[in-house]
C-alpha cells in the first residue's frame, strides 16, 4: 500500500477509539466540534481519503488546507531530506527560503515582489494589518461583516462572523469598521445588479470616517466569500472599493488564505475573479498542504515602511523545512495539473449539485466555483429561512455514509465543500450520489 511505501507500519495495533477520545477530551484544548454526534477518530490519509482508527474510509470533502492530497510521497521525501540537512531557521541559510520567496513573487502580480514568511493565515493577516498601519500612518481598517480572517488579536478583530465568534461585534476594537456583507444571496441587496447598493454602503461608511477625520489604513477581504460558502462578490465591487480606499491613502489587503492557490480552478488567485490587483496578499493553508506555513506578499515600499518603524522576525516562519514544503507543493500543483483538475472536477460537481437543487427545494443555492463550493439549505426559497438543524443532520448522515463535511455560514446552513484539489471525478460523483441519497431518503 502507499502507506507501506512510505515506511508506515500498517499492521501496528492502534489505540482503541474510545481510549483516544477520552485522552483527547482530558488534555486537548481545542473545542470539540458541535455538529457531529459521534466524531470519527481519524488516523491517516491518502489523497482525498481519510481512514479512522478502525480502518473505516471516508471521503474528505472539507479539509481545505490539504490541496495536493493526504500522504503525498513527494512531500514526505522532500521533508525528510531537508529535515536531515537543516530543519530550523538560521540567519545564514538562504537557499530554500530565498528560492521559495522568489517563486511566490513570480506567482504574484507585477510589483508585488517582497515576501514575508510566517506560520499561519492568522499571523499573515496580523502582519498585513501592521504593514497597512506602517505604510499609511493611519490606524483604521475596513472589513466585511460575515468574514473570518483568523484568531490572533488583529486578525480576530477584523473577523465579524458570528458563527465563528459570537462576541465578534461586541468586542470589536474601535479601529475596525465592518461594512455590510456583499452577500448577493441573502444580504440586504440581492442579485448581480446589487453592486451599486453594496458600493454605496461602503461610500457611506467612508464618508462617515472622513467627517470624523479618521485616517484609513486599509481594507481587508476575501475576493470570494469563503465563510458564507464561496459566494463571489458582486461584479465590479472590488474595483470600486479599492479605488475609494486608495484615494484615502489606505492599502488593499486580499486574504487568499482559503480562496487562493488554484482552489477556484478558473483562477490561481481569488482577486483575479474581480479583475483587481491588491497591495498586500496573505496566503497560508494550502501553500503548506497543512504544514504550518503562511506568507505576506507585498510591494517593496510597503515592506520598507515596517522596517523603518518596527521589526519583523519569526523564529520558525519559513524555516528551511517549511520552504521546501512550499516549493514541493508548487511543483506538485504544476506537475499534476491540480488547478486544472479543480476546474474540471469542480465544474462537474457543481453541475451535479445544481441538478439536486432542481429536485429538492431544501437546496436553496449552490455557490462557488472550482473546488470552492457551498450548498446552502433553506426551509423556504422565498424567505430564505436557514435550514440549520437540517444541515447538521445531513452532515451526520453523510458521515455514516463515509463523507466528512462541515456546516459554515453565519447560520451554519451551508455545506462547505473544499476537498483536496486532487479530488477525482469518481469521488465527486460518489459525494453527489450520497448527498442525493440523503436528500431522497431523509436524515
Ligand atoms: N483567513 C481565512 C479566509 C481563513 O479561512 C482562515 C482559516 N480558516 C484564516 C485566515 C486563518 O488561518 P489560520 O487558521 O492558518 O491561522
Amino acid at each position: 500500500s502507499p502507506a507501506q511505501m512510505l515506511g508506515f507500519d500498517c499492521d501496528a495495533p492502534l489505540p482503541a477509539a474510545g481510549e483516544l477520545l477520552q485522552r483527547r477530551q482530558r488534555h486537548f484544548a481545542r473545542p470539540q466540534n458541535n455538529y457531529y454526534r459521534q466524531p470519527p477518530q481519524i488516523e491517516r490519509g491518502w489523497k482525498e481519503h481519510l481512514f479512522d482508527v478502525e480502518g473505516r474510509a471516508y471521503l474528505d470533502m472539507v479539509n481545505n488546507v490539504t490541496i495536493v492530497g493526504h500522504g503525498h510521497p513527494r512531500l514526505s521525501a522532500a521533508v525528510g531530506r531537508q529535515w536531515s540537512l537543516l530543519n530550523t531557521n538560521s540567519r545564514f541559510h538562504y537557499a530554500s527560503v530565498a528560492e521559495f520567496s522568489e517563486r511566490l513573487a513570480e506567482l504574484a502580480p507585477d510589483g508585488l515582489d517582497t515576501v514575508f514568511l510566517v506560520n499561519s493565515g492568522s499571523e499573515a493577516n496580523d502582519l498585513a494589518i501592521r504593514l497597512a498601519w506602517a505604510h499609511s500612518g493611519a490606524r483604521h481598517i475596513l472589513s466585511l461583516l460575515e468574514a473570518y480572517h483568523g484568531w490572533t488579536v488583529a486578525s480576530d478583530a477584523v473577523s465579524t462572523s458570528i458563527a465563528d465568534n459570537p462576541q465578534a461585534l461586541t468586542t470589536r476594537p474601535d479601529w475596525v469598521h465592518p461594512v455590510v456583507s456583499p452577500n448577493t444571496y441573502r444580504g440586504p441587496f440581492r442579485g448581480e445588479g446589487s453592486t451599486v447598493d453594496y458600493v454605496r454602503a461602503v461610500t457611506e461608511k467612508l464618508e462617515e470616517l472622513d467627517e470624523n477625520r479618521v485616517g484609513l489604513a486599509g481594507f481587508i477581504c476575501e475576493a470570494v466569500y469563503g465563510n458564507a460558502g464561496g459566494i463571489p462578490l458582486p461584479p465590479g465591487y472590488l474595483q470600486a472599493v479599492y479605488a475609494m480606499v486608495r484615494k484615502r491613502g489606505g492599502v488593499c489587503i486580499a486574504d487568499e488564505v482559503q480562496v487562493g492557490y488554484g482552489r477556484l480552478g478558473h483562477y490561481f488567485w481569488g482577486f483575479e475573479e474581480q479583475g483587481v490587483v491588491p497591495d498586500i496578499i496573505t496566503v497560508a493553508k494550502g501553500m503548506g498542504n497543512g504544514h504550518p506555513l503562511g506568507a505576506v506578499i507585498t510591494r517593496r515600499e510597503i515592506a520598507e515602511a515596517l522596517e523603518k518603524e518596527g521589526y519583523f522576525f519569526s523564529s520558525s516562519g519559513g524555516s528551511p523545512v517549511s520552504s521546501v514544503v512550499g516549493l514541493t507543493v508548487l511543483d506538485i500543483l504544476h506537475d499534476e495539473a491540480l488547478q486544472e483538475n479543480a476546474r474540471t472536477v469542480g465544474d462537474h460537481l457543481k453541475a451535479r449539485l445544481q441538478a439536486l437543487g432542481e429536485r429538492f427545494p431544501l437546496v436553496g443555492a449552490v455557490h462557488g466555483m472550482g473546488l470552492y463550493l457551498g450548498v446552502e439549505f433553506v426551509r423556504d426559497r422565498e424567505t430564505l429561512e436557514p435550514a440549520t438543524q437540517e444541515t447538521a443532520a445531513i452532515c451526520n448522515r453523510l458521515l455514516e455514509l463515509g463523507v466528512i463535511m462541515q456546516p459554515t455560514g453565519d447560520h451554519l446552513n451551508v455545506l462547505k465543500i473544499k476537498p483536496p484539489l486532487c479530488l477525482s471525478r469518481e469521488s465527486a460523483d460518489f459525494f453527489a450520489e450520497m448527498l442525493g441519497r440523503v436528500l431522497e431518503e431523509g436524515w
